[in-house]
């Protein structure tokens, strides 16, 4: 949602997310305790946060203050199920592509160049600004 590129990793082998994560420089967010005790985190090598809340939107407040993530400028830059940046469409675009209500109602659009989802500010975008302008205000 942030913009962010974001790796979500679903394997059980905890040591490949580590190999992966010191190789590309990323930050491990997990809830697991035992992953926080590993040398390479312990010892700082490695960034980790262990997250604390069970509430997504805590969770999000605790990574962006903690990381001090920038939650306005790329929003929604990416996409939600596979991490691409995404690029913008015309409204001939995506003629066909998207429900008739949406291409009668919105103007801007941006697609996923890998999987060819499209995106556009409706509903759902806008609960989820909602709850992101909520947490900026603390
Ligand atoms: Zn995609």
């Amino acid at each position: 949602m942030l913009g962010y590129d974001t790796l979500f990793f679903t394997g059980d082998d905890d040591w490949q997310m580590v190999i992966t994560a010191l190789n590309e420089g990323r930050t491990i967010l997990t809830r697991d305790t035992q992953i926080m005790s590993r040398g390479v985190i312990a010892s700082g090598r490695l960034k980790a946060i262990l997250i604390r809340s069970d509430e997504p939107e805590q969770q999000i407040k605790q990574v962006t203050d903690e990381l001090k993530l920038d939650t306005v400028q790329n929003l929604f830059s990416r996409c939600l199920e596979c991490n691409q940046p995404l690029k913008e469409r015309t409204r001939e675009q995506v003629k066909g592509r998207v429900p008739a209500y949406v291409f009668r109602t919105q103007d801007q659009y941006v697609e996923c160049p890998a999987c060819h989802r499209i995106y556009w500010k409706g509903t759902h975008w806008q609960a989820m600004n909602r709850t992101l302008e909520k947490l900026r205000q603390g």
